[in-house]
């Protein structure tokens, strides 16, 4: 899953330099030409990160970060303000008003890659993160190796990649559907049920020798990582 990136700006030039770069970069990019259109699009769907223009037409950038910023679903969405040359008392403002970053026009494109990928690492550390920790369960994706206790447990690459997906994201209950999609991919036909097998085989890995299973069965749900796992000892 490549972080989500909606751009809001009304210059269509910059819009479409952005979004080549950006998905040159491997996001996943959307974008409106209207601060209303985009905040009657964020009450829908919810992007990993906003780059938002501070002049729009329908709805100022600043109100709509404004707006934002009052809701608590994207109270904590990471946003990189754009503002015109020489705004200086407007960047506070835009800073007062809840931005996460800004960056003045005319801007160079790496510096605006660079400001995005530090903002999403702060959002998400776990997304990029080399090393990956649960209560004992510890990932390494560097020497793609797993250890519960200091132990080193053999993984198929299909139950690491299920670990991987899952110790992103703890806490969080994915449907059989959304494994398959995550970690075997959406272009591919496998039968749900494979989830079940792989989800047993992963489970009897990490669990030998160990009492207390990390992996929550969720009942007409699916799975998750218990995110309280190695809490509460
Ligand atoms: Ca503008």
């Amino acid at each position: 899953m490549s972080p989500r990136i909606l751009i809001v700006e009304d210059e269509e030039p910059l819009t479409m330099l952005l979004r080549y770069n950006l998905e040159a970069e491997g996001y996943e990019v959307e974008s409106v030409a209207r601060g209303d259109e985009a905040d009657m699009r964020l009450k829908e769907a919810i992007p990993d990160l906003l780059v938002l223009d501070w002049m729009l037409p329908g709805l100022s950038g600043i109100e709509l970060c404004r707006r934002l910023r009052a809701r608590p679903e994207t109270r904590n969405l990471p946003i990189i303000m754009l503002t015109a040359r020489g705004e200086e008392s407007e960047k506070v403002r835009g800073l007062a008003t809840g931005a996460d970053d800004y960056i003045v026009k005319p801007f160079s494109v790496p510096e605006l890659l660079a400001r995005v990928r530090a903002l999403l690492r702060r959002a998400n550390p776990e997304r990029v993160a080399s090393v990956l920790t649960i209560g004992d369960i510890e990932l390494d994706r560097e020497r793609k190796r797993v250890s519960r206790n200091g132990q080193i447990i053999e993984l198929g690459p299909t139950e690491y990649r299920l670990l991987e997906f899952l110790m992103e994201r703890p806490g969080r209950v994915f449907s059989r559907e959304q494994l398959l999609d995550g970690v075997w991919g959406s272009d591919i036909y496998i039968d749900e049920r494979t989830v079940d097998v792989h989800i047993g085989r992963l489970r009897k890995a990490i669990n030998r020798g160990h009492t207390v299973d990390p992996i929550r069965t969720v009942r007409g749900s699916g799975y998750a990582l218990d995110d309280r796992y190695g809490r509460d000892r």
